[in-house]
């Protein structure tokens, strides 16, 4: 089958690999149909994390129709469309953290113990996305092995088309739990870091919860177009021009109650210079010796505001502003997104038309141009107007 595969720093190459076959009884294989490349599959292609290995197959946002199942499949038929979620429950759900709706922290999908030992208990497995969270084989890929299918895959209706759906399987499901650990509600004042769109989504989820104020803030001034242009009353903020992100947001929101957002969320993660416009934002946060999104996040909530951090980081990272967080009594939630604790509520709220993910899929490709797909969506070119891409299979 044709693959997308990792080979190193930016360079990702379609190649025919063996196709996955059923090894296990709570196996289901199945046929891609679409599949998308994520703001997480870039930190593998810019950085390299430790534990990938030369023709890994990536890849974590897949859909398809379920081509085989294991004996002990018991949800799911030959012929069944589904979207599969990036995080793995590799237990059936039993399991102490599942069974507290922490799905993406199912250790029984990652037989690696690396993050264990920084973090002191093992977290969970991922598709496509290194030998640290399982060293499963990927989605962007003809074919895809889901363990425990009956956990990991949610059964699509008809009406649902392939675009929505993809979106499924994290973005979507990530945005809204951006809402739920800041506790987004009515009247709410959000700010949000990262226009991409994972903070796209989070700030369309924001407003239909009823956030009064959403301000999403950005160095690419085409993400803060396009989304100010699908959401109306969306308030926009681009760091890199007037005086940055955090003496603009103060005086924003100086005249609100709290003289300050309620709520922040970082959806941007690790950092790095991909574009011209994040090269200028590292001049920026050098000079204001802010250097990282969640820095300037906790500078600007109000007192006993909440933080919510869905940007994904790994290991340490340097100078956290430990004493803003402490003096302005904050409440800080993080973490991979558990997928299935939210995708059957928001598949209903797709359907009714009161969420509408595909807004930001901006490129549609076969899957044999998935190394464009990543050299554009990490680009970040105006001219591309690049916000999502998703990948599609030959039928
Ligand atoms: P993306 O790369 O398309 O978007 C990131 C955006 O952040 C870009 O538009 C970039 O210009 C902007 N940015 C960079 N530095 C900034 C700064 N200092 N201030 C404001 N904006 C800045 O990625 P995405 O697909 O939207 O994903 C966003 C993040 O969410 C990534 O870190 C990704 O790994 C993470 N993610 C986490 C989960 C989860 O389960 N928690 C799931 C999906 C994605
Ligand atoms: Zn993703």
């Amino acid at each position: 089958m044709r693959a997308v595969t990792w080979q190193g720093k930016h360079a990702v190459a379609v190649k025919s690999v063996p196709a996955p076959a059923v090894t296990d009884s709570t196996d289901a294989i199945l046929r891609i149909t679409s599949t998308a490349i994520c703001g997480s599959d870039l930190h593998l292609y810019v950085h390299a994390m430790p534990g990938m290995k030369a023709g890994d197959v990536l890849g974590h946002e897949a859909m398809g129709v379920v081509e085989e199942v294991g004996p002990d499949v018991t949800s799911l038929r030959p012929g069944d469309r589904v979207a599969v979620c990036f995080d793995i429950c590799g237990c059936g759900g039993a399991c102490f953290f599942c069974s507290r709706g922490l799905y993406s922290s199912c250790a029984a999908s990652n037989p690696s113990r690396v993050q264990a030992e920084m973090y002191g208990q093992p977290t969970g497995g991922f598709f496509g996305y290194s030998h640290l969270t399982g060293g499963w084989q990927g989605g962007q890929a003809e074919r895809l092995r889901v363990p425990v299918a009956d956990s990991n895959c949610l059964k699509l209706p008809d009406d649902v088309p392939d675009n929505q759906a993809v979106l499924l399987t994290d973005i979507l499901p990530t945005a809204w739990h951006a809402n739920e650990l800041g506790e987004v509600g009515a009247g709410d004042v959000v700010a949000i870091w990262g226009a991409g769109p994972v903070g796209i989504l989070a700030a369309h989820c924001a407003q239909h919860r009823g956030a009064r104020r959403v301000i999403l803030i950005d160095p690419a001034q085409y993400r803060l177009d396009f989304a100010a242009a699908r959401l109306p009353g969306l308030e926009t903020l681009n760091p890199t021009k007037g005086k940055g992100a955090v003496a603009a947001l103060y005086e924003m929101t100086a005249g609100e109650p709290g003289g300050a957002p309620d709520v922040v969320i970082d959806a941007v993660g690790m950092h790095y210079a991909s574009s011209l416009a994040h090269k200028a934002q590292m001049a920026l946060q050098l000079e204001t010796d802010s250097p990282e999104a969640i820095n300037e996040c906790i500078r600007c909530v109000r007192k006993g505001g909440r933080v919510s951090i869905v940007g994904a980081y790994a290991g340490w990272t340097n100078a956290f502003m430990i004493g803003a967080f402490m003096e302005k009594q904050l409440t800080m939630r993080g973490g991979q997104t558990p997928v299935q604790k939210y995708w059957g509520a928001l598949l209903e709220k797709v359907r009714s038309g009161a969420l509408n993910p595909a807004l930001v899929v901006t490129h549609t490709l076969p899957l044999e141009e998935a190394p464009a797909g990543y050299e554009m969506f990490n680009a970040k070119r105006p001219e591309d107007g690049c916000i999502k891409v998703v990948l599609k299979t030959p039928a």
